[in-house]
């Protein structure tokens, strides 16, 4: 039985005061029966930690170095976020895919050092515009799937996926239920390929772009689909509360 997972990403937005605020308005609102997580700027992580000690929200962080450690100015590695207390981190998000450059090597590393590092991946995956028009979705998630491997995986706990079409993200266009589904079973059935049937029916596979309280009751009935990737809306706590509620939003 895979727990529903539903995560914020609040990119580069809110400040220090605001990121305590919202995080402590979300772990108070947040139900029990829904992993619930929240990834601020890397600043904020420690301040955002000691407001939702003691609380069932999970600390994720947006991105991380793809070496443990050592002489890279500026970055920061899975061991910091650790001590921060981050269960959590993305790789492969697609603003940092095609606005950032990140190669598909650099994503596989990435996720594999946080993997490796004994946190939780959230590996994104998804097409553009132009390649959902020329009909390249499944071929573009098979292909930034192959980042998986080599295998890693002995825990399909820590290894959730977030099929994120790059059109929908921050757009306000959202991809139908049918279609999340397809996706979503496209990965798993991907995932089976190289690490057996038996993760990848344990794996995790979330749907995220323009998620929002009107739209994510349909989207989270599909039955690969097990949670949500959530950016604009996960900056207002009342809206975020909201899609963690979504079983009260379809009944
Ligand atoms: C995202 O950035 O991962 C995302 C899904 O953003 P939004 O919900 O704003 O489309």
């Amino acid at each position: 039985m895979r727990t529903k997972f539903i995560a914020g990403n609040w990119k580069m937005n809110l400040t220090k005061t605001s990121s305590i605020e919202l995080a402590r308005a979300i772990a108070r609102a947040i139900p029990n029966n829904v992993d619930v997580g929240v990834a601020p700027p890397f600043v904020y992580i420690d301040a955002v930690a000691s407001v939702i000690a003691g609380s069932k929200l999970l600390l994720g962080a947006q991105d991380v170095h793809c070496e443990q450690g050592g002489a890279f100015t500026g970055e920061i590695c899975v061991p910091m976020l650790k001590d921060l207390g981050v269960k959590f981190c993305l790789s492969g998000h697609s603003e940092r895919r095609h606005i950032l450059n990140e190669s598909s090597d650099l994503v596989s590393k990435k996720t594999h050092t946080i993997y490796s590092g004994g946190l939780i991946v959230i590996h994104c995956v998804g097409e553009t515009l132009e390649q959902r028009d020329s009909n390249q979705t499944l071929n573009v998630i098979r292909s930034q799937l192959s980042e998986l491997q080599p295998k890693i995986i002995t825990d399909p706990n820590r290894l959730v996926i977030a099929y994120e079409p790059v059109w929908a993200i921050g757009t306000g266009e959202v991809a139908t239920p049918d279609d999340a589904q397809e996706a979503a079973a496209a990965i798993r059935s991907r995932v089976s390929e190289f690490h057996g049937t038996e993760t990848a029916a344990s794996v995790r596979i979330l749907y995220g772009g323009s998620v929002k309280p009107g739209n994510v009751a349909p989207i989270m009935a599909q039955p690969d689909v097990d949670g949500a990737l959530v950016g604009g809306a996960s900056l207002d706590a009342g809206q975020f509360a909201q899609i963690c509620r979504y079983r009260e939003l379809a009944a």
